[in-house]
């Protein structure tokens, strides 16, 4: 079900249980600023959520109120993820779901990478 991001940031959402250690996930990364782990039902051979550790609903909401030193390091993050993963080359997928007509699930941001085949076209047709 879409979230409504004009909501207040929920803390029971389950990106906030994985960074409190309460679900488990297979983390392929960890900063002070940025965690990134396997998606639970991978849409590619290659698909790693990136989160930021603060308490944000969406990239309106972290774009908006995130210090410049959480911002930096979350975009930084997305990039060493990407390294990391070997998918630079040949390419990858950078989504990110804001609110209900982009189909946002979970009300904590997260930068979906996509990788490891041919991606098609940016949206269904
Ligand atoms: P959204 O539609 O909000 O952009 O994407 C949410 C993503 O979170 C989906 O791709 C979904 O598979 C993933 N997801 C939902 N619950 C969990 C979970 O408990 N663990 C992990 N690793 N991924 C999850």
């Amino acid at each position: 079900m879409p979230i409504d991001p004009t909501l207040p940031y929920d803390d029971q959402n389950v990106f906030a249980k994985i960074l409190r250690g309460e679900i488990p996930a297979k983390k392929v990364y960890e900063d002070d600023y940025a965690v990134a782990f396997h998606d639970i039902a991978p849409q590619a051979p290659h698909h790693i959520l990136v989160i930021p550790t603060g308490a944000y609903v969406s990239w309106d909401d972290f774009s908006g109120n995130a210090s410049d030193a959480e911002i930096a390091g979350f975009v930084r993050a997305v990039g060493a993820v990407a390294r990391a993963a070997g998918v630079v080359e040949p390419g990858y997928r950078l989504l990110a779901n804001i609110g209900v007509d982009a189909g946002q699930e979970v009300p904590h941001l997260h930068v979906h990478i996509f990788a490891g085949r041919p991606l098609g076209p940016m949206l269904a047709r």
